[in-house]
Order: structure tokens, then sequence, then C-alpha cells
């Protein structure tokens, strides 16, 4: 079992002890770039210095920056189906809720797509709620296919990753089969005794059958596997070097550890107080967190969703962050429903803006808000994109990609304002892509875009 309760806390408790010379050993080591294993990482959860966790802040803004570039990938999330025999403690759609529950028609989900297409969404994270019966996989799979097939003008969903409930390996094969990109499944928490206690009588209440999702996922085939804790269930500390151990697992056994990590905090939610859970996370806990797991696994993307306000976003785009979602809502026909009246949600959001006014923003940061899906268009999945992303050959790829993605969406979806700072970014831009011998195509087939051909990606 990959999972030892009395191994975590031994390891943490150990690195209580650990000198300043040995942490500074391990910030050092944590330069190199090529990651950290988890007793490494239980003696940097451990730091109480300023100085050092200074340090950590900073590496970890160059790591960033020396892997993913100025560029983050976009999304947003589609929650079709509200059902749910769950009872999860902290969630809005537990079954003890009553509201009347729905799932969307193809029609409506249809509807949805559109919209979220006329915002300039490439790529989805397909939500929804556990209901075996209600939401079948077939359901879900006809989703999928609805959601690739519908277009609005130049709009089109060109990436869907999914997240629903730990399922079987025949259903994560019929997943494979349908093109997703990532299966994506948090946790939720690692600690069992409160794993238990937050799934109470229910499917998702297994904690092993949960646990061990991602091993039928890979053994399905599935490349792609995101990972997550729910922040402020247990210890912070505990879910961290856990999440290491994971991932670490899955490395010796598939090859390949986790593609993502989210790092969802704990929001308010229907029939449920933040009173009752004493292990939120302050923000300053939260910033070590993300901090930390970014110089540890250097090249697995880190997702941070509208669950966080502008502020917190801005400052985690900093210290690792390389994937958010703009313009989310986690309602069920919600992005309909917004434009109507009032949607039920699953948890509040705190950055409402739209993709238009988070792109700006990221734009004048410095930034290359990025709509690319063409890894895993390509083929550039599992243990091909770590290799090439591990030897840095995937920079060469994605940069140019995430620019002209970006034109794409200015051509579409931008109004004056952005399209100056897209033509303000290509400017400052161009002696970096001569170096890497790319100017001359992505000039080209900027040229090509503004004539109208799409989805020009290397
Ligand atoms: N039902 C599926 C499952 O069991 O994995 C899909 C997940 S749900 C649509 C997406 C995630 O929302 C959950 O995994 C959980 O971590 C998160 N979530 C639930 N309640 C939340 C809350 N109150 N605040 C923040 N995130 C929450």
């Amino acid at each position: 079992m990959f999972i030892d309760h009395d191994y975590i806390e031994k390891i943490l408790e150990e690195a209580k002890n650990v000198s300043k010379e040995e942490i500074q050993g391990v910030i050092d080591k944590a330069k190199k770039r090529e990651g950290l294993n988890h007793k490494e990482v239980a003696i940097l959860l451990q730091i109480e210095d300023k100085n050092q966790m200074d340090q950590i802040f900073k590496l970890a803004g160059e790591i960033k920056e020396s892997i993913y570039g100025k560029r983050i990938v976009m999304f947003a999330p589609l929650y079709v189906s509200n059902h749910c025999v769950n009872n999860c403690v902290y969630c809005g759609y537990k079954r003890d809720n009553k509201f009347p529950r729905r799932k969307l028609t193809q029609e409506e989900v249809a509807t949805e797509v559109k919209i979220l297409e006329s915002m300039g969404h490439k790529r989805i994270a397909l939500e929804v709620g556990e209901d075996p019966i209600n939401v079948p996989i077939d359901y879900i799979l006809e989703c999928i296919d609805t959601i690739y097939k519908t277009q609005n003008d130049n709009g089109e969903i060109r990436r869907i990753n999914v997240n629903i409930a730990a399922t079987t390996t025949e259903n994560y094969r019929k997943l494979k089969n349908a093109n997703i990109g990532t299966y994506i499944l948090f946790q939720e928490t690692y600690h069992k005794p409160t794993y238990e206690k937050m799934h109470p009588k229910s499917i998702k209440g297994d904690y092993d059958y949960h646990l061990h999702s991602f091993d039928r996922a890979m053994e399905a085939g599935i490349d792609d596997v995101g990972g997550g804790v729910l922040f402020g269930l247990a210890d912070p500390k505990f879910e961290v070097l856990a999440l290491m151990l994971h991932n670490e697992h899955l490395e010796e056994k598939f090859k390949v550890g986790f593609h993502t990590i989210s790092v969802p905090r704990l929001k308010k939610a229907e029939g449920m107080s933040l009173e009752d859970f004493p292990n939120i996370l302050d923000d300053e806990t939260f910033k070590k967190v993300v901090a930390i797991i970014r110089i540890a696994v250097p090249f697995t993307g880190i997702i941070l969703s509208t669950r966080e306000n502008k502020e917190i976003r801005r400052e985690l785009l900093r210290y690792g962050v390389s994937q958010i979602s703009a313009g989310s809502v986690t309602g069920v026909g919600g992005y309909k429903e917004k434009e109507e009246g009032r949607s039920v949600n699953q948890f509040e959001t705190s950055d409402e803006r739209s993709p238009l006014e988070v792109l700006k923003e990221l734009v004048s940061d410095g930034y290359i808000p990025s709509y690319c899906t063409a890894c895993y268009r390509k083929g550039r999945t599992g243990e091909r994109f770590m290799v090439l992303a591990k030897t840095g050959e995937i920079q060469n790829v994605c940069e140019p990609n995430a620019l002209m993605s970006l034109v794409e969406y200015a051509l579409d979806y931008g109004d004056e304002e952005i399209k100056k700072q897209v033509d303000e970014l290509i400017e400052s831009i161009k002696d970096d892509f001569q170096k890497q011998n790319v100017r001359k195509m992505v000039e080209s087939r900027i040229e090509r875009l503004k004539n109208g051909e799409r989805d020009l990606y290397v």
C-alpha cells in the first residue's frame, strides 16, 4: 500500500528535527530543477524560517518560469448533472441537500458549450455528481460526443478533461476511447479516518477504491491523470506528503506521475458551515503548499480554479500555478442560467471576472494565456510528454503554440484593447523566437490566422 499513515506521520515527525543546514541542502538540490523525493518534501513542509521560505517562493517562481515560460493554460468547468448518491459533508450537491436535481439534455449540453465557446474556451473540465442509475457512463460518453461535435462559428472544444467519480477499469477504457484529455479525480483527503468521516454511508466512502482509481485508469490506457486534495479537510502537511507518495507510486508503476495537480481549497457550500472544518488553510499556508509542490514536481501542471479570488490567483501564478479557469459557473446549466437568473451551485466562487478581463490582466502581467491543446491531439501525452518536458524540447513548441492560440482568441473574441496588447506582446517576444529559430514560422502562421485559418498548432 503506497499510503501508509504511520509512515507519513513518522517522516513528518523526523523532519521536524532537521537542522537549518540540512534544509538548505534540500533547497540547493531543488535548484537543479529535477524535483524532490517525499522525504525532502517533508523537510520543506516543516520550514518555519522566513528567510528559507522566501527562498522557496523565489525558487518556485524561477522553476516555473524556466519550465513553463510565460504561458498560462486556460480552461472552464462544465457541469452537466447534479444528481448525486453520495453525502460528502462539504459538498453542496450532497444527497441530503434537497433541491430539484437535473441532468442536461444533449440539446442543453450544446447550448452550454456554445456559450463557453463564445467566451473563447477550447478546453473544458467536465463535472458531474455520482449517480450510476440516473447518470450512467453512457450518458457521460454521449455528453463528450456532443461537446466535441458542437461548434459555434470558429468556436470548438478541443480538449475535454473529465472529473467524474472513481469508476471501473472498463469505464475508464470507454473514456479513453472517447478521446478525453486528462482524467481528473481529487482524493479529497488522503487521511483515511477523515476521508471516512467526510464520506459517510456512500459509494464514495470506499477509501481504497477511490485511492486506486488512477491505477485502474492507467491500466485502461488513460495516459494523463490529474490528482488533487481538497485542502481544508485534514492536515495540509499530511496531504502534501501523501500526494507525493501517490505520485511516486504512479511513476514507479506506470513510469509517469500526475500530469496535473489541482489545489482546491474548501469554500462555503449549501448545507455546510466552514466553522465545522478545523483544518481550513490560511493564505500563507496555502501559498507555501503551492510553492513546495511546484519545486517538488517541476513538470506537473498546477491547476487553480475560481474558488480563489483574483488577488490570490495573481500571486500564486508567481509561485507555480500553470493552469487557471476563468468565467466559471459551478451549477448545472449554469452558463445559460447565469444570463437568466439563479442557479444551484456546488460551492461558491470568488473570481467572477469574464475570461476577457482575466486575459487582459494576464497579458499586462507579462503572461501568454494559452488555449493550446496540441500536445494531446498530437499524441504528446503520458510518458512521451514527460520526456519532452524534462529535456526542455517542449519549450520550442509551447510558446509559439500559446501565442498562436492567443492570437486566435483575440481575432475571434477580443476587443480593441486586447488586440493591441497581443500586438505588443508579439513585438516583445520576436527576439526570443528568433533565437529559437521559430520566428518565421510563427509570423507566417499569424498571417494565416489573420486570413481566417484556425487551429494552427506545431
Ligand atoms: N463527483 C465527482 C467525484 O466524486 O469526484 C466529481 C467531483 S466534483 C464535481 C469536483 C470537486 O469539487 C470535488 O472533487 C471536490 O473536491 C470539490 N468540492 C466539493 N465541495 C466543495 C467545496 N465546498 N469547496 C470547494 N470545493 C469543493
